[in-house]
């Protein structure tokens, strides 16, 4: 996904290699076109303005070190910029003090959430946890059928409304649902939650709704890492409609830029906790600031 990313900025540092002491003047031409990278690599306007000010003030500010020559010293800087913007740490999942800890689930539709519920169960089975998904996407048609398919392939038990019932009330799930993995020892629940194609009220408001019933531990937003400049948008306002704690990139097998999802983390406030890589529930980690920024400046 950040392939094309990674070559530009790989050769934009490369370029400072063999040189002496660097002037502002180069200093100011390589921000310029890590800029112009960061920009076409589809990151946020603010994050990159924000990320080329840091690395432009702590490279013209970098002292002088014995260890590292200066194009050394303007890579270790922009690596360490990119892991700041990428969340820094790696945030581990909260877990309730007293179980069940309920880890709720919202996004668009197709972002990946059922997917991810699939994903989520077996990584935590692994853990040594009894997860148990709850189904409360009673919106798409299927929905429950399809996460109930990725439960049985993790494993893992799924909670569904009574078939035949008509729609239902999705809080009224969730709450029998926690309720269920409590009798039953389930110490993690994962809710499902409907997404639509579109931002809409009446989906916030339910999941709201479904967040007020429950009080989980974890809100995750679901983001398709494909979805470009929308990834941004979209997080804002899941951010302002329903609040979430954590973000999950799905999708970061795709061939598209990736900046935008990039750029979740520096506009929402809220960490990158797992990253999801291909349609196989075993296509999925913890996401590493560290690592991920490796990766991007190869
Ligand atoms: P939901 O509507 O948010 O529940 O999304 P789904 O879980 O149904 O996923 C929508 C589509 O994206 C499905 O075809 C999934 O197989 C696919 N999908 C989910 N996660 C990934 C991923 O990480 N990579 C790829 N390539 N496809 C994914």
């Amino acid at each position: 996904m950040f392939d094309t990313l990674s070559d530009r900025l790989t050769s934009v540092l490369q370029n400072l290699r063999g040189k002496g002491k660097l002037s502002d003047a180069d200093i100011d031409a390589t921000a310029r076109e890590i800029r112009i990278a960061l920009l076409e690599a589809d990151v946020a306007l603010p994050v990159v303005r924000a990320f080329i000010g840091r690395v432009k003030e702590r490279a013209k500010g970098a002292e002088v070190s014995a260890a590292l020559n200066p194009a050394q010293q303007v890579i270790k800087i922009v690596n360490e910029e990119l892991v700041a913007i990428l969340g820094g740490e790696t945030r581990r999942l909260n877990l309730a003090k007293n179980p069940p800890t309920v880890i709720m689930l919202a996004g668009l539709q197709g972002a990946g959430k059922t997917t991810l519920a699939g994903k989520l169960a077996m990584w935590l089975k692994k853990q040594g946890h009894a997860p148990m998904l709850v189904a409360c996407d009673l919106q798409r048609p299927n929905a429950v059928t399809q996460l109930q398919i990725v439960g049985e392939r993790a494993g893992v038990v799924t909670f569904a409304p009574e078939p035949g019932n008509g729609v239902g009330d999705p809080v009224d799930v969730a709450r029998r649902g926690i309720e269920e993995a409590r009798r039953a020892q389930h110490d993690v629940v994962v809710v499902d939650t409907a997404g639509r194609l579109g931002v809409d009220e009446e989906l916030m408001k339910q999941a709201a709704d479904i967040r007020d019933a429950v009080r989980p531990e974890e809100t995750l937003f679901v983001v398709d890492a494909m979805i470009g400049q929308d990834a941004v948008t979209t997080a804002e306002a899941f951010r302002d409609g329903v609040g979430f704690t954590g973000v999950v990139l799905t999708k970061l097998d795709g061939d598209a830029r990736g900046g935008a999802a990039l750029s979740v983390r520096e506009v929402t406030g809220q960490p990158i906790l797992f990253a999801s890589n291909g349609e196989k529930l075993e296509d999925f980690d913890v996401f590493h600031p560290d690592r991920m920024a490796s990766r991007i400046l190869g």
